[in-house]
């Protein structure tokens, strides 16, 4: 599980994982020492909270799988800093996402050929558990990715 989890992020550690009737329950945190404040870019090992976001991830051996990811609050130490806080973030998932981006990826791909329905099924059944209009959102999102490109090669 650990070279799993480090397939996401070297800088991960398992904590623990379970291993349940339909999907697989994995515990990650952060291996690295501090974080770096997104405000001003100091980092810092000054811990203020713990706190613990779910996310849904790729399916392994045809089971889902939940992320339970244990997130530090930081304390930002730099006195000229307008963020006396901040919460570590992750290059693998958006910072209020609820799923991975290789999960979004995925879901991406499946819902480019058939219809929302179809795909909302096919995700659900055999992926992970995310309701059609979470689909329909993301794909909009992807559709203004793409809008913004093609304004940018017309100008
Ligand atoms: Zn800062």
């Amino acid at each position: 599980m650990e070279e799993i989890v480090k397939l996401l992020d070297k800088n991960l550690e398992c904590v623990r994982y379970e291993v349940r009737s339909d999907r697989i329950v994995i515990w990650i945190k952060s291996s690295k020492k501090g974080a770096v404040c997104p405000c001003c870019g100091m980092p810092s090992t000054r811990v203020h909270s713990i706190y613990e976001r779910t996310l849904q991830d790729l399916p392994i051996q045809g089971k889902k799988v939940t992320i339970v990811l244990i997130c530090r609050k930081m304390f930002c130490d730099n006195e000229n800093c307008s963020k006396k806080r901040f919460a570590e973030t992750f290059e693998f998932v958006n910072p209020r996402g609820k799923m991975t981006k290789r999960l979004e990826e995925e879901i991406v791909k499946i819902s480019m050929n058939m219809s929302s329905i179809q795909a909302s099924r096919l995700i659900r059944e055999n992926i992970a558990d995310i309701g059609k209009s979470s689909i329909c959102n993301l794909l909009k999102k992807i559709v203004m990715l793409f809008d913004k490109r093609d304004v940018r090669k017309v100008s």
